[in-house]
């Protein structure tokens, strides 16, 4: 893994103004760094200990803050090396200028993942921890937080710890077989690691399984609203977020773009949009929008097509259904508040749709149905009983590798089956296990590293 023998600073705090703003340091010249930015040669902090200090800019003697300062001692820091953190306040141009002060100082900007990336490359974490902090740091509901949580703590690596055991107790026994035993495996073991490869397979299916539910708790579900403009997908929209996001008026085409907003529903994050109305265009603006809509739409995991029940279905409701055809849908018929509400539209949409359960009747008003339609809209992606508690596989490249070390284990136990040469099985289950590997970071290359860690924050 690639080794760190320079100095790192950045600011760990989000970006704008804020009661304090922190900054890590990580590296060597940790330390020579603090004493200079606090004009104290042989200062020696006690380390772990927060103290207040005055920060200077070492080149000019101006004062720059009062801090709370903290030294960490090599190995004892989250990277593994010396790390100073200062509490400063939370002016951006204050934080920048004793970033700037660092740098002078022989520090280098960190990259994004960076502090992370010492702590695997030290043995601090293990890769799957890292991405879980980073997990944890992004996630949206509840729910994917309790994920990130469990991982940060190690359980995918322990999970995957009696996997790998168990496959190379399975290699070394080839491994003996292939050194010192001219003739083929008895027919006794033969059948005992077949049995055993069998077994490291199906739990390995098991974990990989868990994979669909936890992508729809990592990324959401996208969902648009569709639907001509005034039959209320805009109130809809503000009530499934709880507060008014987007404008409603009885004036067509208000919504003239989309507005997208987070929400959780029963701890899976969707990820909703309010489009404008689909409908031919009366000005660029508004044809810009409806654009927009189209794109939109074509890139959502579900459309929500949102229909008037108390008016007759009109030739742009039918245009608006039959674009919906073959694509994942739900119905909500709106309005049914309203007197005129006809259960003749709910027929319209239950033939229009494939599966009679995905048209709701809802009022935007008096919120009835209202949790019809999350259900509705969750009902498509929750396949089986998947729990959401348990330890679930949130992360493509863990899924991915998952999936790799079933097929290389998949593929030894058929050469295995038709007695092929131990070499030749040995290879595959080299390969699972090096997959494996790279799951938690063992075998992963630092190219892969690089990648991993580059789609974390500055100053993680
Ligand atoms: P959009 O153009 O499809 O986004 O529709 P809006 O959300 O802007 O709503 C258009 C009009 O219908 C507004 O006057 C809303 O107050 C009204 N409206 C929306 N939903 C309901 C509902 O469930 N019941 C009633 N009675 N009026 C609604």
């Amino acid at each position: 893994m690639i080794a760190q023998t320079d100095t790192i600073v950045a600011v760990s705090t989000p970006p704008g103004r804020s009661g304090i703003g922190v900054i890590r340091v990580s590296g060597p010249g940790s330390l020579s760094i603090l004493r200079q930015l606090v004009a104290y040669e042989s200062f020696n902090p006690q380390p772990n200990l927060l103290t207040l200090r005055t920060l200077i800019d070492p080149m000019t003697s101006e004062t720059l803050d009062q801090a709370l300062v903290c030294y960490f001692k090599a190995p004892h820091s989250f990277t593994g090396e010396d790390v100073i953190e200062l509490h400063c306040h939370g002016s951006p141009i204050l934080l920048r200028a004793i970033v700037d002060a660092a740098l002078q100082l022989d520090a280098r900007m960190a990259d994004p993942g960076e502090f992370s990336l010492r702590a695997v490359a030290n043995g601090r974490l293990n890769l799957t921890e890292a991405e879980a902090i980073r997990d944890l740091i992004d996630a949206h509901t509840d729910a994917a937080l309790r994920q990130a949580t469990r991982q940060m703590s190690g359980e995918v690596s322990d999970r995957l710890q009696p996997v790998k055991d168990q496959l190379l107790q399975i290699i070394v026994r080839l491994e003996t077989s292939l050194e010192f035993v001219e003739d083929d495996l008895p027919s006794v073991e033969h059948d005992h690691v077949l049995a055993s490869l069998g077994s490291l397979r199906s739990d390995l299916e098991k974990l990989a399984n868990t994979f669909s539910r936890g992508k729809l708790l990592r990324d959401g579900i996208r969902v648009v609203l569709i639907g001509r403009p005034n039959v209320g997908k805009s109130s809809i929209f503000n009530r499934l977020l709880g507060h008014g996001r987007a404008i409603v008026t009885d004036i067509p085409g208000t919504t003239r773009d989309t507005i997208t907003e987070s929400i959780g529903v029963d701890g899976v994050p969707l990820v909703l949009t309010d489009t404008a109305g689909l409908r031919t265009a009366s000005d660029q603006i508004e044809s810009i929008g409806v654009d927009r809509t189209k794109r939109e739409a074509a890139d959502s995991d579900l459309l929500v097509v949102v229909l008037d029940g108390s008016e007759p279905l009109t030739e742009e409701d039918r245009s608006v259904l039959s674009e919906v055809a073959g694509r994942r849908h739900v119905i909500a018929v709106n309005k049914c508040d309203l007197p005129t509400f006809s259960g003749s539209t709910i027929d319209h949409g239950s033939a229009a749709s494939q599966d009679p359960g995905s048209v709701v009747s809802v009022s935007a008003v008096t919120e009835e149905g209202l949790q019809d339609l999350r259900s509705a809209i969750l009902k498509p992606f929750m396949n089986g009983n998947q729990a959401v508690e348990g330890l679930l596989i949130t992360n493509a490249r863990h899924h991915d590798l998952l999936l790799r070390t079933m097929d290389a284990i998949i593929s030894s136990a058929a050469l295995l089956q038709n007695r092929a040469s131990e070499e030749l099985i040995l290879v595959g289950l080299h390969n699972a296990l090096r997959y494996l590997g790279e799951i938690t970071g063992e075998t992963t290359s630092d190219e892969i590293l690089g990648k991993i860690f580059s789609t974390f924050c500055i100053g993680k």
